[in-house]
């Protein structure tokens, strides 16, 4: 199987807003059915999608068997208010309006939960997490919701702190994960968390972005600590799976998808038994 991991039919790698037009009042089957031919075109043959608010991911998820392609999907972000998601996300006030979100996915054919525990890194700057934290008590309450309805949960989460908090509350995945420390990365493997790194994003870029949105010298350090982090992980049995966040901004489907296997692969870093491991336990029981 070919594996991806991480990636947002909705969009299309090249322009997010130009994307959500097409599946304003509605997810577009033109443009899902165009991206899910751009998948089986590389031989894609697992997708998991991080979820999107226009219903296009359950769209894929209906028309993915005529591509060859198992689906996966949460549907939507859940996100806390003021927190990150907006892009992809359905927003909750609290603890009773997040079950409703839980229920509602459900109901239209969710897979798992997927939640965000920082922002975005700052890609134009220094590279820095931009804000989005959510406090240990908070997300382990949404994780132990989750897990009673039989999802697993995949987190969105940057930065060491955040991501150890994410860990402690008890996510089945830790998404992008950029400035992990090795404290993090040991947490991991101690409670068996698959990370999926998602380094197409950078890698695509380093060198070749004239975009004012992402300074070279940032998306450097970013991939050189990413890098070192992943080694490390690596050697600590840590499972790595290939989610290279197809959709996002130089990332297009299917390519994202051999990029990230071809990023991972510099690095020695084969995400086989990661990649099992998400296609066994992002699926309800
Ligand atoms: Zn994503």
């Amino acid at each position: 199987m070919k594996y991806e991991c991480h990636g947002h039919i909705a969009a299309d790698g090249a322009d997010y807003r130009l994307a959500m037009a097409r599946h304003e009042g509605g997810a577009s089957e033109v443009a899902v059915r165009a991206e899910l031919a751009k998948l089986r075109e590389h031989g894609v043959t697992y997708f998991r999608d991080g979820g999107d608010r226009v219903g296009a991911s359950a769209l894929a998820k209906s028309l993915a068997p005529e591509y060859g392609i198992e689906y996966r999907t949460p549907i939507f972000i859940t996100y806390k208010r003021g927190g990150y998601g907006g892009m992809y996300g359905r927003a909750f006030d609290d603890m009773r309006g997040y079950r409703a979100l839980v229920r509602e996915a459900a109901e239209l054919g969710a897979d798992f939960v997927k939640l965000t525990a920082s922002g975005m890194l700052d890609f134009a700057g220094d590279g820095s997490v931009m804000g989005g934290e959510m406090p240990t008590d908070e997300l382990r309450e949404m994780v132990r919701a989750a897990h009673g309805e039989g999802f697993a949960v995949m987190t969105h989460v940057s930065g060491a702190d955040n991501i150890k908090r994410a860990i402690d509350a008890g996510t089945d995945s830790v998404e992008h994960g950029f400035w992990a420390d090795e404290a993090a990365i040991r947490a991991m493997s101690d409670a068996g968390t698959i990370w999926t790194p998602t380094c197409a994003p950078v890698t695509n870029l380093l060198g070749k972005s004239d975009d004012p949105r992402f300074c070279d010298a940032t998306l450097r350090r970013i991939w050189d600590a990413h890098s070192a982090m992943l080694r490390y992980a690596y050697g600590l049995n840590v499972a790595l799976a290939s989610g290279s966040d197809s959709g996002a901004y130089g990332v297009p489907h299917g390519r994202g998808t051999d990029d990230e296997y071809a990023a991972l692969a510099t690095l020695g870093i084969d995400p086989a038994r990661g990649n099992a491991a998400v296609r066994e336990r992002f699926a309800r029981r």
